[in-house]
Formats: C-alpha cells, sequence, structure tokens
C-alpha cells in the first residue's frame, strides 16, 4: 500500500476497533434492570423508612414526628451515599411547611430533558377509628408510601452506577397526604424545568391472590400522555406484570399533569380492596400482607422505563478505554510489520 493509503487504512482500523468494542461494551437497559435487587429494596423498606407497628410517619404540624423527619434524614444520607447530588428541598405551599429530598442524576447529552420519579414520604392513618385507650397508635405506612420510597432508593442505587443521556431526578415528597404539598412545591420551584417525563411510585407492595395478583394501574391525572403506554410497555417487558391504564389523581402525579407535563401514577393494582389502608396495621409486621418480590418487579419496571426513557450510555471512562485498546492494538501491528 502507498504510504498514503496505509495512514487512512490505520485510521480506519482504530476507528472500527472502537466502535465495535463500544458496542460489544454499550450497557443494554435489561442490564440497568437486571441490577435491582430483591434483597437491597427489602432492606430499604425494613430498616430505613420505620415501617413496623406503632411507628409513625405522619407530617405533624407541631414540626413533624421523630420518625416522619428520620425518615427523611436516611432518605437524604442513602441518596448522597450513592454519589448523587442530593439535598432538602424546603418551602411552603398554600400555607403549609414541606421538605423533599431530592437527588440528580445529571444527564450527559440532553441534561435540560429532566425525568422525574417520585414517591412520598408521609403516611397517614385517617381510616383508624379514632385514638382511644387500647387502640395501636401509628402510621408505618408500609405500603403507603414506603414501598414507592424504597423503589426510589433502589433506583437511585443501581441507576447512580450509569450514565444516562437526560437527567433523572430521584424524589422523595412530603405531605402528599395533607394535599399534595411536596410534589406541588417542586413543581411551583422549578418553573424553568423541561419535565420529559414523571412518575409517581405510590403504593406498589400489596398483591393479592386473586384477581388482582400481578397485575398494576397506570393512572394519569388528566390528559393521557404517551408516557402511560410507555410505562406499561416496561412493566410488560422489563417486569411481567400486565398494567391498565385509567383516569384517577390523588397523587404526587397530579401538580406535574396539571402543570403540561407526561405524567401518571404507578399503584398496585388491589389497592382499593387494600385492609390496611390508612391504618396503623399498614406495616412490614402484618402477617402476609407484603409482597416483596412484587414490589421488585413494580421496580424493575420502572427502572426500565427510566433507563430506555432517559438513555443508558457508555460512560466516558470506558469510552477512553476503549480507545486506548485500539490504539494500542494498532501500535502491535505495525511493530510485527516493521
Ligand atoms: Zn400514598
Amino acid at each position: 500500500m502507498k504510504p498514503i493509503a496505509k495512514r487512512l487504512f490505520s485510521v480506519a482500523f482504530v476507528f472500527v476497533t472502537v466502535w465495535a468494542g463500544q458496542a460489544a461494551a454499550a450497557p443494554t437497559t435489561q442490564d440497568v434492570v437486571n441490577g435491582v435487587s430483591q434483597a437491597s429494596y427489602s432492606g430499604y423498606l425494613d430498616n430505613h423508612l420505620y415501617t413496623h407497628l406503632g411507628e409513625n410517619r405522619m407530617f405533624s404540624n407541631s414540626g413533624g414526628s421523630d420518625r416522619h423527619d428520620a425518615a427523611r434524614d436516611n432518605i437524604l444520607s442513602l441518596l448522597s451515599g450513592f454519589g448523587l447530588s442530593a439535598e432538602l428541598q424546603s418551602g411552603t405551599h398554600g400555607g403549609y411547611a414541606y421538605s423533599n429530598v431530592v437527588a440528580t442524576l445529571p444527564g450527559t447529552k440532553t441534561p435540560e430533558a429532566v425525568y422525574v420519579i417520585g414517591a412520598h414520604y408521609d403516611a397517614s392513618n385517617s381510616s383508624d377509628p379514632g385514638t382511644g385507650a387500647g387502640e395501636t397508635p401509628g402510621a408505618p405506612g408500609a405500603d403507603d408510601n414506603a414501598s414507592g420510597v424504597a423503589a426510589v432508593l433502589e433506583a437511585a442505587r443501581v441507576m447512580s452506577g450509569y450514565e444516562f443521556e437526560s437527567t433523572i431526578v430521584f424524589a422523595a415528597f412530603d405531605r402528599e397526604e395533607q394535599g399534595l404539598h411536596g410534589s406541588y412545591g417542586w413543581v411551583d420551584s422549578n418553573p424553568a424545568a423541561q419535565v420529559a417525563g414523571m412518575i409517581s411510585a405510590d403504593m406498589i407492595a400489596y398483591n393479592p391472590a386473586g384477581e388482582h395478583h400481578g397485575k398494576a394501574w397506570i393512572y394519569y391525572a388528566q390528559d393521557n400522555s404517551a408516557i402511560t403506554s410507555a410505562l406499561a410497555a416496561s412493566m410488560d417487558s422489563y417486569a411481567d406484570i400486565e398494567a391498565t391504564v385509567a383516569q384517577m389523581g390523588r397523587s404526587d402525579h397530579q401538580p406535574f399533569d396539571e402543570a403540561g407535563f407526561d405524567a401518571c401514577l404507578l399503584i398496585e393494582h388491589g389497592w382499593s380492596e387494600n385492609p390496611h389502608y390508612h391504618k396503623w396495621s399498614d406495616s412490614v409486621d402484618t402477617q402476609g400482607y407484603i409482597d416483596y418480590a412484587y414490589a421488585t418487579q413494580m421496580t424493575q419496571g420502572l427502572v426500565g422505563y427510566l433507563s430506555d426513557a432517559a438513555v443508558v450510555t457508555p460512560e466516558p471512562g470506558t469510552m477512553s478505554l476503549l480507545l486506548a485498546g485500539g490504539l494500542c492494538m494498532l501500535a502491535r501491528r505495525r511493530r510485527r510489520r516493521a
């Protein structure tokens, strides 16, 4: 070959080597989903969110109950521990003070496009008949909604190990039970945010035998948008859960939907028949109640949706390694010829 042709061939060889290597090493959404662990999910639900009998995560006007604030602090330290930039986002909405926990995984290519996965960490026992003597006090909210918070934590743990083209925000919202104050507060205090998709994970661990088993609802608050069918497809392909789309507000997707963003709620199919809803017995200690395997599947579907939508990419570190590898191979070939 002529020197110039030889040089062109060398350059082409490097590009092909790097391209092929990158294709082989590029993580897929299935790789990301495979990182979701039931042991890890269960650990968050059982040990970090005060979901045992007698514990109380209700917001109190006298400054928050001890378990409410302790859960908030645990969520903040867990999210920070994943290497994410995490902070308390506090404010007032309609005169109600709130304190959200928000962590951000910045996008590498289109950081202005933001996907939000959120779950409220406050709880309620409004279905309990008063607080008379002899009744068990507390609002451990294991299903409503520590189950969703644990999914946000597990998604953050797994996804913080990858890079995505778009930004992902992991949010634990406050005071959902008293009027969606935390999520309204987030929307109000981020007026320039370009939310490409928002999901509220709220009650995802009750999976009774019978007609509701292995299924989920995906609700839009007022406008049905592309996110509902996309999430349903992810629930099917990454989690083997059959999800049905319908309309209902009443959770943290509502403020996002009202603001014109694609938003929806993921919730267990049997929520309306949940015997422990808003009761002291919504606890991980209630026998036969929490289905950890099902909640892990729900988390897998959420992570699958987010990874596809925000687009998982090879990390720059991996790219440089591959490039270096290609150059080394080229140098060896040249030396052999000489
Ligand atoms: Zn809830």
